[in-house]
């Protein structure tokens, strides 16, 4: 990887953006775009847009997620404790003795998941931990002195962990879902710039909000945009772990290429377009059934503005929403080729009707 991609997914994966609260993300997004793109938008939550061609008719847009799973200060206690609730599906298992930066107006406040020691604590403790045992110390002894830091009811709080690299090809870290999906089409954008590959269609490359709790970023962006095909990236469960079951999870393993699935939103016709595109430029790829749905933004593109052609490219990832997501570095170089290759080769003004 190229040094300055390597230090932006490093920048952007060690920034906080919380659901909700994904701006400062969104900023360090865009001053990297922006130079490949000819013009760039935000909507009133914080999506934001970089377009190539912004006056063409035939719209394509590629979309990841920015936001990151996370906890909301949900009470304070007159001891100076505060209880969580989530904030996006965040795994309250891993929460004990963990580290956390609390966001305040004045700034990050310090804080560590109350929990205790193993030489006293009661057995009933080791079984599984309810969301309602868990309180974070922020070095406080009263419901003041936390007042004071500026925390309050509906302070947001990341966990502490950063960027990793293991073995020279597995990238770790705090919500690669999905803000490796977020570097990927930001590469893309690169590219197609700095190889001089202009469509002829409108590229719209979307870095959507809110997509941890109901799509909702997705939702508005869809229709603001109105494409007229869109292709997703999210993660996807790499499913190597006995916790797995392969009969119906499928045989998912990171390093062996980005995962296209089968689902009644993705767009027959697109997704063999892609599949097509991965055959023909040697890009290895996976095949996954979905069952129903994807439970990714391709729901939200898929069926707005009347129905809109769209598929998804899923970077296998371990460990999800945990503090220590892992992806193959090759996944991700994969997954932006197949982006590119398969924009080259598409034709603007493509039907995409079943019958015609
Ligand atoms: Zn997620």
């Amino acid at each position: 990887m190229r040094k300055e991609s390597f230090e932006f997914l490093e920048r952007y994966l060690n920034n906080a953006s919380p659901v909700g609260f994904e701006i400062s993300g969104q900023k360090l997004w865009l001053d990297y775009v922006e130079p490949y793109v000819d013009t760039c938008f935000s909507d009133t939550y914080g999506t934001v847009v970089g377009v190539i061609n912004p006056e063409a008719e035939y719209k394509v847009a590629i979309e990841a997620h920015a936001d990151e799973i996370s906890w909301y200060v949900s009470h304070i206690t007159s001891e100076g404790m505060l209880n969580v609730v989530r904030n996006g599906y965040t795994d309250h298992q891993i929460a004990p003795a963990k580290r956390v930066n609390i966001h305040t107006k004045n700034g990050v406040v310090k804080g560590v998941f109350a929990w205790p020691s193993i030489q006293i604590r009661n057995k009933k403790s080791d079984q599984g931990l309810a969301l309602s045992d868990l309180s974070i110390d922020c070095g406080c002894d009263s419901m003041k002195e936390v007042e004071k830091l500026g925390i309050h009811v509906g302070t947001v709080i990341t966990y502490e962990d950063s960027f990793m690299v293991m073995n020279g090809k597995y990238y770790t870290g705090r919500g690669m879902d999905n803000r490796a999906g977020g570097f990927i089409i930001a590469e893309v954008a690169r590219m197609l710039h700095e190889n001089k590959k202009k469509p002829k269609f409108g590229v719209y490359i979307v870095n959507s909000v809110q997509e941890e709790t109901g799509l909702s970023g997705a939702k508005m962006i869809a229709e603001n945009i109105r494409p007229n095909v869109a292709i997703v990236t999210d993660v996807i469960h790499d499913t190597q772990h006995p916790n797995y079951t392969k009969a119906t999870d499928g045989d998912i393993k990171c390093g062996k290429g980005p995962v296209v699935s089968f689902a009644p939103a993705v767009h027959r016709i697109l997704l063999q377009m892609l599949i097509d595109t991965a055959k023909k430029n040697k890009i290895p790829y996976q095949l996954k059934a979905a069952s129903q749905e994807t439970y990714t933004d391709t729901e939200a593109f898929a069926y707005s503005n009347l129905g809109v052609a769209s598929a998804l490219i899923s970077l296998p990832l371990k460990y999800m929403h945990t503090t220590v997501e892992i992806a193959h570095k090759d996944d991700i170089q994969n997954t932006i080729k197949l982006f590119y290759e398969f924009l080259l080769q598409l034709k603007s003004g493509t039907d995409f009707k079943y019958l015609k």
